[in-house]
């Protein structure tokens, strides 16, 4: 399976202890809601499981930042709270899960190292305000990256 891979990735997987495992991806749907439910409710991968590629435990960790401040703002009212907190994370998750599918799209497309390059450089290159290998300056050349 992995005969056609780059000598430098095989090695990472001939230096592992134990025998490699692929595992599959699961996501949610996108946009996946419930309706209110009175003293239950979910945060993190179990109500937005989406593609790895850097959002999930960020996610994650946001919804459980605003339940706890949702829940300390009214104590009066956890079920009114939750249902404020339900009603953000369903719009942040669903914009999350789709900006992540469209990213895995890249990365598992049939030219997928050379297209996750160019997404990588064009988003280093067109982010001014966020320093990255070119240091933030967007006329600044790109450091050469080679693939194996
Ligand atoms: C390969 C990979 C790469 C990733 N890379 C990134 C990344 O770069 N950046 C990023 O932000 N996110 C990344 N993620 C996503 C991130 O790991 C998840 O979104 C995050 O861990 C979700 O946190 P969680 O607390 O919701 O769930 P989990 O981390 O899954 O925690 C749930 C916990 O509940 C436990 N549990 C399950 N059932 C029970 C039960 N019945 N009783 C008691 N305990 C139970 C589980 O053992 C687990 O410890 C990646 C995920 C994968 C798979």
């Amino acid at each position: 399976m992995y005969a056609d891979w780059a000598p430098q990735l095989t090695a990472l997987i001939d230096a592992c202890d134990g025998p490699f495992t692929p595992r599959t991806l699961t996501v949610l749907p996108v946009g996946l809601t419930w309706p209110p439910t009175a003293g239950v409710t979910l945060l993190g991968d179990a109500a937005h499981l989406m593609p790895p590629v850097g959002m999930g435990a960020n996610m994650a960790m946001l919804d459980a930042a605003e339940l706890a401040l949702a829940l300390a703002a009214d104590r009066t009212d956890p079920f009114a709270a939750v249902r404020a907190y339900e009603t953000a994370m369903f719009e942040r998750a669903a914009t999350a899960a789709r900006a992540s599918a469209a990213v895995m799209d890249i990365v598992i497309s049939r030219d997928g190292a050379r297209n996750t390059l160019d997404f990588f450089q064009s988003h280093d290159a067109g982010l001014p305000d966020r320093p990255g290998p070119s240091g933030g300056n967007p006329d600044a050349p790109l450091q050469e990256r080679s693939l194996p």
